[in-house]
Protein backbone atom coordinates (compact mmCIF):
# COMPACT_ATOMS: atom_id res chain seq x y z
CA UNK A 1 0.00 0.00 0.00
CA UNK A 2 1.25 3.26 -0.77
CA UNK A 3 1.38 6.15 1.88
CA UNK A 4 0.70 9.65 -0.14
CA UNK A 5 2.46 13.15 0.73
CA UNK A 6 -0.95 14.53 1.16
CA UNK A 7 -4.99 13.26 1.36
CA UNK A 8 -7.77 15.96 1.34
CA UNK A 9 -10.19 15.13 4.64
CA UNK A 10 -13.66 15.24 4.02
CA UNK A 11 -15.58 15.54 7.37
CA UNK A 12 -18.92 13.81 5.63
CA UNK A 13 -21.07 16.57 6.31
CA UNK A 14 -19.80 19.42 3.52
CA UNK A 15 -22.75 18.02 0.63
CA UNK A 16 -25.14 18.30 3.76
CA UNK A 17 -24.07 21.83 4.34
CA UNK A 18 -23.91 22.52 0.50
CA UNK A 19 -27.29 21.20 -0.56
CA UNK A 20 -29.14 23.07 2.47
CA UNK A 21 -26.77 26.23 0.87
CA UNK A 22 -28.51 25.31 -2.51
CA UNK A 23 -32.14 25.06 -0.59
CA UNK A 24 -31.76 29.13 0.23
CA UNK A 25 -31.98 29.94 -3.20
CA UNK A 26 -28.68 32.33 -2.45
CA UNK A 27 -25.32 30.64 -4.08
CA UNK A 28 -23.39 33.81 -5.29
CA UNK A 29 -21.21 35.13 -2.27
CA UNK A 30 -22.01 36.86 0.07
CA UNK A 31 -24.45 34.80 1.79
CA UNK A 32 -25.63 32.93 5.05
CA UNK A 33 -22.21 30.90 4.71
CA UNK A 34 -19.76 33.40 3.74
CA UNK A 35 -21.41 35.20 6.90
CA UNK A 36 -21.28 32.16 9.08
CA UNK A 37 -17.49 31.74 8.40
CA UNK A 38 -16.66 34.98 8.41
CA UNK A 39 -18.87 35.27 11.98
CA UNK A 40 -16.18 31.86 13.03
CA UNK A 41 -12.59 33.88 12.19
CA UNK A 42 -14.23 37.02 14.04
CA UNK A 43 -15.44 35.35 17.19
CA UNK A 44 -12.69 32.70 17.42
CA UNK A 45 -9.59 34.28 16.78
CA UNK A 46 -10.13 38.35 17.64
CA UNK A 47 -10.38 39.54 14.07
CA UNK A 48 -11.78 42.30 13.40
CA UNK A 49 -13.18 41.88 9.98
CA UNK A 50 -12.87 38.68 7.97
CA UNK A 51 -13.63 38.55 4.64
CA UNK A 52 -14.03 35.34 2.38
CA UNK A 53 -11.89 35.24 -0.98
CA UNK A 54 -11.84 32.36 -3.38
CA UNK A 55 -7.95 31.86 -2.55
CA UNK A 56 -5.33 33.11 -0.51
CA UNK A 57 -3.17 34.40 -3.79
CA UNK A 58 -6.43 36.87 -4.26
CA UNK A 59 -6.26 38.05 -0.30
CA UNK A 60 -2.95 38.99 -0.60
CA UNK A 61 -3.67 40.48 -3.88
CA UNK A 62 -6.06 42.48 -2.25
CA UNK A 63 -3.55 43.57 0.30
CA UNK A 64 -1.73 44.99 -2.47
CA UNK A 65 -4.33 46.87 -3.81
CA UNK A 66 -4.89 48.12 -0.09
CA UNK A 67 -1.57 49.70 -0.14
CA UNK A 68 -1.46 52.03 -2.53
CA UNK A 69 1.93 51.28 -3.83
CA UNK A 70 4.25 53.59 -6.18
CA UNK A 71 6.32 52.80 -8.64
CA UNK A 72 9.87 51.96 -7.09
CA UNK A 73 7.65 51.32 -3.47
CA UNK A 74 9.84 48.60 -2.07
CA UNK A 75 7.99 45.39 -0.01
CA UNK A 76 10.08 42.89 2.60
CA UNK A 77 8.98 39.44 1.57
CA UNK A 78 10.83 36.12 2.78
CA UNK A 79 12.49 34.64 0.36
CA UNK A 80 11.50 30.90 0.90
CA UNK A 81 7.48 30.96 0.26
CA UNK A 82 5.12 30.36 -1.93
CA UNK A 83 5.21 32.80 -5.12
CA UNK A 84 1.92 34.60 -4.02
CA UNK A 85 3.48 35.81 -1.04
CA UNK A 86 5.51 38.26 -3.32
CA UNK A 87 3.38 38.25 -6.77
CA UNK A 88 0.44 40.22 -5.33
CA UNK A 89 2.68 42.96 -4.90
CA UNK A 90 5.16 42.46 -7.88
CA UNK A 91 1.77 42.90 -9.94
CA UNK A 92 1.03 46.10 -8.19
CA UNK A 93 4.33 47.23 -9.01
CA UNK A 94 6.06 47.01 -5.77
CA UNK A 95 9.77 46.29 -5.72
CA UNK A 96 10.78 42.90 -3.84
CA UNK A 97 13.49 43.19 -0.85
CA UNK A 98 13.53 39.16 0.05
CA UNK A 99 14.77 38.57 3.82
CA UNK A 100 16.60 35.21 4.57
CA UNK A 101 15.24 32.40 6.88
CA UNK A 102 16.61 32.05 10.13
CA UNK A 103 19.59 29.80 10.56
CA UNK A 104 17.49 26.85 12.24
CA UNK A 105 13.59 27.32 10.87
CA UNK A 106 12.62 28.78 7.59
CA UNK A 107 10.78 31.58 9.01
CA UNK A 108 12.05 35.42 8.08
CA UNK A 109 15.05 36.71 10.73
CA UNK A 110 13.97 38.86 12.03
CA UNK A 111 17.04 40.21 13.11
CA UNK A 112 17.74 41.30 9.63
CA UNK A 113 14.57 44.01 8.32
CA UNK A 114 16.04 46.63 10.19
CA UNK A 115 18.97 46.50 7.64
CA UNK A 116 16.29 45.90 4.69
CA UNK A 117 14.06 48.71 5.80
CA UNK A 118 14.88 51.73 3.20
CA UNK A 119 13.07 54.80 2.59
CA UNK A 120 10.68 53.00 0.09
CA UNK A 121 9.79 50.43 2.44
CA UNK A 122 5.84 50.36 2.53
CA UNK A 123 5.32 46.62 3.90
CA UNK A 124 6.40 43.90 5.11
CA UNK A 125 4.83 40.31 4.56
CA UNK A 126 5.44 37.37 7.04
CA UNK A 127 4.82 33.61 6.87
CA UNK A 128 4.12 31.83 9.36
CA UNK A 129 5.93 28.84 8.07
CA UNK A 130 4.41 25.07 9.01
CA UNK A 131 1.97 27.01 10.94
CA UNK A 132 4.86 28.21 13.18
CA UNK A 133 4.54 31.69 14.31
CA UNK A 134 7.12 34.66 13.13
CA UNK A 135 8.70 36.80 15.92
CA UNK A 136 5.78 39.42 15.48
CA UNK A 137 6.92 41.53 18.28
CA UNK A 138 10.02 42.30 16.38
CA UNK A 139 7.90 43.14 13.37
CA UNK A 140 5.17 45.01 14.98
CA UNK A 141 7.95 47.00 16.90
CA UNK A 142 9.92 47.91 13.27
CA UNK A 143 6.92 48.52 11.72
CA UNK A 144 5.80 50.85 13.72
CA UNK A 145 8.56 52.89 13.99
CA UNK A 146 8.75 53.31 10.32
CA UNK A 147 5.21 53.53 9.64
CA UNK A 148 5.03 50.42 7.23
CA UNK A 149 1.86 47.75 7.10
CA UNK A 150 2.39 44.41 8.06
CA UNK A 151 0.69 41.72 6.11
CA UNK A 152 0.80 38.13 7.49
CA UNK A 153 0.52 35.36 5.20
CA UNK A 154 -0.86 32.92 7.51
CA UNK A 155 -2.02 30.49 4.41
CA UNK A 156 -0.22 27.88 6.83
CA UNK A 157 -1.40 29.16 10.47
CA UNK A 158 -4.76 28.41 11.30
CA UNK A 159 -5.73 27.94 15.00
CA UNK A 160 -2.18 28.51 15.33
CA UNK A 161 -1.00 31.52 18.42
CA UNK A 162 2.02 33.83 18.78
CA UNK A 163 2.38 34.97 22.70
CA UNK A 164 -1.54 33.75 22.98
CA UNK A 165 -2.76 35.91 19.65
CA UNK A 166 -4.19 33.87 17.30
CA UNK A 167 -2.05 34.23 13.81
CA UNK A 168 -3.55 36.54 11.11
CA UNK A 169 -4.79 39.11 14.08
CA UNK A 170 -1.89 40.35 14.81
CA UNK A 171 -0.33 42.37 11.38
CA UNK A 172 -2.56 45.17 10.17
CA UNK A 173 -4.03 42.21 7.28
CA UNK A 174 -3.64 38.88 7.34
CA UNK A 175 -4.77 36.02 5.15
CA UNK A 176 -5.39 32.18 4.74
CA UNK A 177 -5.84 29.61 2.70
CA UNK A 178 -8.36 26.78 2.19
CA UNK A 179 -6.37 24.86 -1.05
CA UNK A 180 -6.99 21.13 -0.36
CA UNK A 181 -3.03 21.18 0.92
CA UNK A 182 -3.85 22.88 3.83
CA UNK A 183 -5.33 21.57 7.34
CA UNK A 184 -8.71 22.89 6.60
CA UNK A 185 -10.13 23.20 3.25
CA UNK A 186 -12.76 24.04 0.38
CA UNK A 187 -10.45 22.98 -2.24
CA UNK A 188 -9.67 26.08 -3.10
CA UNK A 189 -10.35 29.00 -1.39
CA UNK A 190 -9.06 31.57 1.50
CA UNK A 191 -9.69 34.28 3.95
CA UNK A 192 -8.37 38.16 4.32
CA UNK A 193 -8.60 39.69 7.57
CA UNK A 194 -8.59 42.84 8.49
CA UNK A 195 -7.10 44.22 11.94
CA UNK A 196 -7.13 47.67 11.19
CA UNK A 197 -10.38 50.20 11.51
CA UNK A 198 -8.77 52.13 8.75
CA UNK A 199 -9.02 49.60 6.02
CA UNK A 200 -12.39 47.83 6.79
CA UNK A 201 -14.26 50.12 4.33
CA UNK A 202 -11.91 49.87 1.15
CA UNK A 203 -11.63 46.25 1.57
CA UNK A 204 -15.38 45.68 1.51
CA UNK A 205 -15.48 47.67 -2.16
CA UNK A 206 -12.34 46.47 -3.61
CA UNK A 207 -14.18 42.35 -2.74
CA UNK A 208 -17.46 43.55 -4.58
CA UNK A 209 -16.03 44.85 -7.76
CA UNK A 210 -15.13 47.79 -7.15
CA UNK A 211 -18.89 49.16 -5.96
CA UNK A 212 -19.96 50.30 -2.45
CA UNK A 213 -22.46 47.63 -2.32
CA UNK A 214 -21.43 46.08 0.99
CA UNK A 215 -22.55 49.68 2.35
CA UNK A 216 -25.93 49.56 0.43
CA UNK A 217 -26.72 46.62 1.80
CA UNK A 218 -25.93 47.54 5.58
CA UNK A 219 -28.19 50.71 4.61
CA UNK A 220 -25.41 52.59 5.16
CA UNK A 221 -26.12 54.15 1.61
CA UNK A 222 -29.73 54.49 -0.74
CA UNK A 223 -27.81 53.24 -4.08
CA UNK A 224 -24.37 51.53 -4.74
CA UNK A 225 -22.38 52.08 -7.93
CA UNK A 226 -18.87 52.04 -8.72
CA UNK A 227 -16.24 53.71 -6.54
CA UNK A 228 -12.86 52.23 -6.37
CA UNK A 229 -10.98 49.88 -7.94
CA UNK A 230 -11.75 46.06 -7.16
CA UNK A 231 -12.22 42.80 -8.29
CA UNK A 232 -14.27 39.30 -8.18
CA UNK A 233 -12.89 38.64 -4.97
CA UNK A 234 -15.82 37.14 -3.13
CA UNK A 235 -16.46 33.13 -3.33
CA UNK A 236 -19.78 31.32 -4.05
CA UNK A 237 -21.79 30.06 -1.55
CA UNK A 238 -20.79 26.29 -2.26
CA UNK A 239 -17.65 27.12 -1.87
CA UNK A 240 -18.29 28.36 1.68
CA UNK A 241 -21.13 26.29 2.88
CA UNK A 242 -18.44 23.13 2.35
CA UNK A 243 -15.87 25.28 4.40
CA UNK A 244 -17.89 25.99 7.27
CA UNK A 245 -18.80 22.05 7.22
CA UNK A 246 -15.00 21.79 7.93
CA UNK A 247 -14.93 24.31 10.61
CA UNK A 248 -16.96 22.73 12.93
CA UNK A 249 -14.94 19.87 12.86
CA UNK A 250 -11.51 22.51 13.48
CA UNK A 251 -10.90 20.85 17.27
CA UNK A 252 -11.04 17.32 15.93
CA UNK A 253 -9.31 17.82 12.83
CA UNK A 254 -6.04 19.76 15.01
CA UNK A 255 -5.96 17.33 17.71
CA UNK A 256 -5.27 14.58 15.05
CA UNK A 257 -2.74 16.72 13.40
CA UNK A 258 -0.92 17.13 16.58
CA UNK A 259 -1.13 13.68 17.50
CA UNK A 260 0.66 12.59 14.22
CA UNK A 261 3.37 15.64 14.39
CA UNK A 262 4.09 14.43 17.96
CA UNK A 263 4.57 10.80 17.07
CA UNK A 264 7.05 11.88 13.94
CA UNK A 265 8.76 13.84 16.41
CA UNK A 266 9.26 11.05 19.15
CA UNK A 267 10.00 8.27 17.02
CA UNK A 268 12.55 10.31 15.01
CA UNK A 269 14.28 11.52 18.24
CA UNK A 270 17.02 9.35 17.88
CA UNK A 271 18.04 10.46 15.15
CA UNK A 272 18.63 13.82 16.23
CA UNK A 273 22.89 13.55 16.05
CA UNK A 274 21.88 13.10 12.40
CA UNK A 275 19.35 15.15 11.15
CA UNK A 276 17.42 18.11 12.35
CA UNK A 277 14.06 17.66 13.20
CA UNK A 278 11.68 20.86 13.71
CA UNK A 279 12.36 23.19 16.13
CA UNK A 280 10.06 24.94 18.33
CA UNK A 281 9.87 28.81 19.97
CA UNK A 282 8.43 29.54 23.19
CA UNK A 283 6.91 32.32 21.90
CA UNK A 284 4.60 29.80 18.84
CA UNK A 285 2.24 27.13 19.47
CA UNK A 286 2.50 24.14 16.73
CA UNK A 287 -0.84 23.45 14.68
CA UNK A 288 0.40 20.28 12.92
CA UNK A 289 0.53 21.53 9.45
CA UNK A 290 3.35 19.98 8.35
CA UNK A 291 6.14 17.57 9.71
CA UNK A 292 9.73 18.23 8.06
CA UNK A 293 13.23 17.52 8.35
CA UNK A 294 16.03 18.59 7.35
CA UNK A 295 18.82 16.58 5.92
CA UNK A 296 22.57 17.16 5.38
CA UNK A 297 23.12 18.17 2.03
CA UNK A 298 21.16 18.15 -1.28
CA UNK A 299 22.72 14.26 -2.77
CA UNK A 300 21.67 13.38 1.14
CA UNK A 301 18.00 14.03 0.12
CA UNK A 302 17.32 13.37 -2.97
CA UNK A 303 19.05 9.15 -1.86
CA UNK A 304 16.50 9.61 1.05
CA UNK A 305 13.11 10.90 -1.54
CA UNK A 306 14.22 7.94 -3.74
CA UNK A 307 14.79 5.35 -1.09
CA UNK A 308 11.08 6.25 0.80
CA UNK A 309 9.86 6.48 -2.97
CA UNK A 310 10.69 2.39 -3.31
CA UNK A 311 9.12 1.95 0.18
CA UNK A 312 6.13 3.66 -1.09
CA UNK A 313 6.47 6.40 0.90
CA UNK A 314 5.62 9.97 -1.11
CA UNK A 315 7.87 12.23 0.56
CA UNK A 316 8.43 15.96 -0.90
CA UNK A 317 11.12 19.42 -0.82
CA UNK A 318 9.40 22.01 -0.28
CA UNK A 319 10.32 25.95 -1.82
CA UNK A 320 12.56 27.15 -4.48
CA UNK A 321 13.99 30.42 -3.55
CA UNK A 322 12.39 33.46 -4.94
CA UNK A 323 15.48 35.34 -5.04
CA UNK A 324 17.10 32.83 -7.43
CA UNK A 325 13.52 32.45 -9.79
CA UNK A 326 13.85 32.82 -13.82
CA UNK A 327 11.29 35.71 -12.97
CA UNK A 328 12.65 37.68 -10.47
CA UNK A 329 16.16 37.49 -11.68
CA UNK A 330 15.43 38.88 -14.98
CA UNK A 331 14.88 42.30 -13.43
CA UNK A 332 16.84 41.99 -10.46
CA UNK A 333 20.38 41.15 -9.78
CA UNK A 334 21.72 37.91 -7.49
CA UNK A 335 21.86 38.13 -4.00
CA UNK A 336 22.94 35.45 -1.47
CA UNK A 337 20.69 34.30 1.20
CA UNK A 338 22.45 31.26 2.24
CA UNK A 339 19.50 30.04 5.32
CA UNK A 340 16.79 29.90 2.32
CA UNK A 341 19.11 28.47 0.12
CA UNK A 342 19.64 25.83 2.46
CA UNK A 343 16.33 25.34 3.39
CA UNK A 344 15.50 24.63 -0.46
CA UNK A 345 18.06 21.77 -1.28
CA UNK A 346 17.71 20.32 2.38
CA UNK A 347 14.48 20.22 3.88
CA UNK A 348 12.29 17.17 3.15
CA UNK A 349 8.61 17.07 3.95
CA UNK A 350 6.83 13.65 4.86
CA UNK A 351 3.07 12.52 4.67
CA UNK A 352 1.27 14.69 6.87
CA UNK A 353 -2.79 14.25 6.42
CA UNK A 354 -5.40 13.79 8.94
CA UNK A 355 -6.76 10.00 8.03
CA UNK A 356 -2.48 8.92 8.22
CA UNK A 357 -2.85 5.73 10.66
CA UNK A 358 -0.19 5.48 13.66
CA UNK A 359 1.07 2.26 12.05
CA UNK A 360 1.66 4.03 8.76
CA UNK A 361 3.60 6.75 11.05
CA UNK A 362 5.80 4.19 12.50
CA UNK A 363 6.84 2.24 8.87
CA UNK A 364 7.65 6.12 7.73
CA UNK A 365 9.96 6.49 10.60
CA UNK A 366 11.62 3.00 10.86
CA UNK A 367 12.30 2.90 6.74
CA UNK A 368 14.05 6.57 7.94
CA UNK A 369 16.06 5.15 10.71
CA UNK A 370 16.80 2.13 8.07
CA UNK A 371 18.05 5.05 5.82
CA UNK A 372 20.57 6.81 8.15
CA UNK A 373 21.56 3.95 10.00
CA UNK A 374 22.92 1.31 7.02
C1 LIG B 1 -0.76 27.71 0.14
C2 LIG B 1 -0.05 28.99 0.31
C3 LIG B 1 -0.40 30.14 -0.43
C4 LIG B 1 -1.40 30.11 -1.55
O1 LIG B 1 -2.68 29.79 -1.16
P1 LIG B 1 -3.83 29.70 -2.28
O2 LIG B 1 -5.08 29.61 -1.45
O3 LIG B 1 -3.57 28.45 -3.06
O4 LIG B 1 -3.78 30.91 -3.10
C5 LIG B 1 0.25 31.32 -0.17
N1 LIG B 1 1.22 31.41 0.78
C6 LIG B 1 1.61 30.33 1.48
C7 LIG B 1 2.67 30.48 2.52
C8 LIG B 1 1.00 29.07 1.26
O5 LIG B 1 1.39 28.02 1.98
Amino acid sequence: MKIPFNKPYMTGDETEFILDSVATGHISGNGKYTKLCQNFFEQNYGIKKALMTTSCTDALEMCALMLNLKEGDEVIVPSYTFVSSALAFVREGAKIVFCDSLLNHPNMDTSLLNTLVSSRTRAIVVVHYAGVAVDMDVVMDIANKNDLVVIEDAAQGIDSYYKGEPLGSIGHLGTFSFHETKNIISGEGGLLTINEDKYVKRSEILWEKGTNRSAFFKGEVNKYGWVDIGSSFLPSELISSFLFAQLLKLDSIQSRRLQIWNLYQESLKELSDIIKLPVEFSYSTNNGHMFYIICNSFEERSNLIEFLKNKSIHSVFHYLCLHKSEFYLKENSTVSLPNSERFERTLLRLPMFYELEDSDILYVCECIKEFFND
